[in-house]
């Protein structure tokens, strides 16, 4: 019988992951690997994440997406968890077995990273990061980034939240948090924006000169040109990229893990990117 997959959040409406999930299956045709279909979007009520996963269980459902809201709520029903979803007490994609275990994984932060790297050949290793935001999303990529390079500064409107975001790293190293006034005179190799600021067009209070020759700036959000963006062609960022390559790249992860081949992303994100 083919696998079904489904992706749950609330709102839904706008996710891609079923057109997605649906290019990675055509390029297995004729595989064991292409044998699902992935079409549903889920729109879980906010008090019932749990019971519409134990419904998606009971229907025979393989596995799913989880997005905003229920990421922590998603590595609540994990039996099993990786050691990124451990520590970022988040989970983006759920894998059922027929036993009853629910294998938890999130795959957000390796999805950036091999955006970073494979599609738009930036060298991580050496330089010095600044992320930006202490949401779900700056959760989901601290870590990975910190293991690759501790030459790395946080900062978020509410400090608050990004010394609670890195208390849990191993160790601090070279690691600081920062209010936005402290970024003053700092200049970063590569800037993330992992805020939400894009969503109503603002621009975070980034002072002018932030950008370091050769620099990448790369806003998780996509499809749309966000102020971050503009900004960083407008002060002297060599490279701007929105987050649609990471949006695949994460997607690929979860189908590794359910079908065990690894799509081609290239394509898939090229497709996407046509107007
Ligand atoms: P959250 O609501 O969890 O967090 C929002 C964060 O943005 C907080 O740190 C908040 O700061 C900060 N923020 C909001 N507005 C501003 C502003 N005007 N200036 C400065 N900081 C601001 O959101 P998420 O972390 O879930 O999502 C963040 C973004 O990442 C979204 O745009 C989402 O689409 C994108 N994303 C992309 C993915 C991809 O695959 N490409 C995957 C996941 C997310 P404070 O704490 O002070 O309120």
């Amino acid at each position: 019988m083919t696998d079904r997959y489904a992706v749950i959040g609330n709102p839904i409406s706008h996710s891609k992951s079923p057109e997605i999930h649906t290019m990675f299956s055509e390029q297995f045709k004729g595989k064991p690997a292409g044998d699902m279909v992935y079409k549903d979007r889920i729109l879980a009520p906010l008090d019932g994440f749990a019971e519409t996963i134990e419904r998606l269980r009971k229907e025979g459902y393989k596995g799913c997406n989880v997005t905003v809201p229920f990421k922590f709520e998603a590595f609540q029903v994990a039996t099993q968890r990786t050691g990124p979803a451990q520590i970022m007490q988040a989970v983006n994609t759920l894998k059922f077995f027929d036993d009853g275990r629910i294998f938890g994984d999130n795959t957000d932060g390796k999805g950036l990273v091999r955006d970073i790297k494979e599609n738009l050949h930036f060298d991580i290793v050496g330089k010095h990061i600044l992320l930006m935001g202490a949401g779900g999303a700056a959760h989901g990529v601290a870590q990975p980034l910190f293991d690759i390079n501790r030459n790395l500064a946080v900062v978020n409107r509410t400090v608050e939240k990004a010394r609670h975001m890195t208390d849990a790293f191993d160790k601090q190293d070279q690691t600081t948090v920062n209010t936005y006034e402290e970024l003053v005179g700092q200049r970063f190799d590569l800037v993330i924006n992992a805020t939400s600021s894009g969503l109503s067009d603002e621009m975070p209070p980034l002072p002018p000169g932030i950008f370091a020759p050769g620099a990448l700036a790369y806003d998780m959000m996509y499809g749309r040109d966000t102020p971050f963006m503009k900004f960083a062609r407008a002060n002297g960022a060599a490279t701007v990229s929105d987050g649609l390559g990471m949006l695949v790249e994460q997607a690929a992860e979860s189908f590794f893990l359910w079908r065990g081949e690894r799509p081609d992303t290239v394509p898939v994100i090229a497709t996407l990117r046509l107007p």
